[in-house]
């Protein structure tokens, strides 16, 4: 009686502790915090989440810094779910020109967004889903930068997947490249706003591998920042 008292009660404790582990968990909630950067602020719902966008702040920076861009501008990124605004395009983060605020989606809803064929395992889901912070971030940086010049949209979303795609380990980024099995990038032709929204990871792919050809790299996001690059019209 005593086993059977016993056995009943670790049925209990069990069938306990499955219902907690179950209960719906109460959204946490947001928090802002201060990066070491005193330019960027985070408001998130976790000091990790917040210490993981600082940390990507800093690598966006040290990028643009070491090809002579610097911004001095603050930015304020939110980790949000509301990412509405532009009908009909999946996007995991954004960056508004005219209030400096990024939104970047949480993890969980960056998954349902992005494609299989590239989050190939929740391990590299982590890791994309971090670089869109550094993607976002170059565009902040960059916009400030580049404020006096009317660059398309191509030139911007350059300039942020090359960043993005240089935070990402070096076995991810071959393992992209050899997937893709892109032909050599010989002109600007692949950087028209048709690629871009047709297939905007092809997109960064090319231009990762346009900036890392010996004529390019840190000198060729200058010619753009001197307005001497031009990209293919929109109509393209
Ligand atoms: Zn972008």
């Amino acid at each position: 009686m005593f086993r059977l008292d016993r056995s009943l009660l670790a049925i209990a404790a069990a069938v306990l502790t499955v219902t907690i582990a179950l209960l719906p968990t109460r959204a946490a909630a947001d928090e802002s915090w201060q990066c070491a950067d005193p330019r960027i602020d985070v408001t998130t719902t976790s000091e990790s989440s917040a210490a993981l966008i600082c940390g990507q702040a800093d690598r966006a920076r040290a990028f643009l810094a070491a090809c002579g861009i610097e911004g001095s501008h603050p930015l304020s990124v939110r980790v949000t779910r509301d990412l509405s605004g532009t009908v009909g395009i999946r996007k995991a983060g954004d960056f508004d020109p005219a209030t400096r605020k990024v939104r970047l989606l949480p993890f969980i809803a960056y998954l349902r967004v992005s494609k299989a064929a590239t989050v190939t395992t929740p391990a590299v889901g982590r890791v994309m889903h971090a670089s869109i912070a550094a993607h976002e971030i170059a565009h902040g940086i960059f916009h400030e930068r580049s404020a006096h010049l009317d660059l398309p949209e191509t030139a911007h979303e350059y300039v942020a997947y090359v960043v993005q795609f240089s935070t990402l380990p070096s076995d991810l980024q071959q393992n992209l490249m050899e997937k893709a099995q892109l032909p050599a990038v010989t002109n600007l032709f692949m950087f028209s706003f048709f690629m871009l929204r047709a297939d905007p990871e092809r997109f960064a792919l090319n231009a990762y591998r346009h900036f890392h050809q010996p004529e390019n790299g840190c000198a060729f996001l200058q010619r753009i920042l001197g307005g001497k690059v031009h990209f293919p019209p929109p109509s393209d």
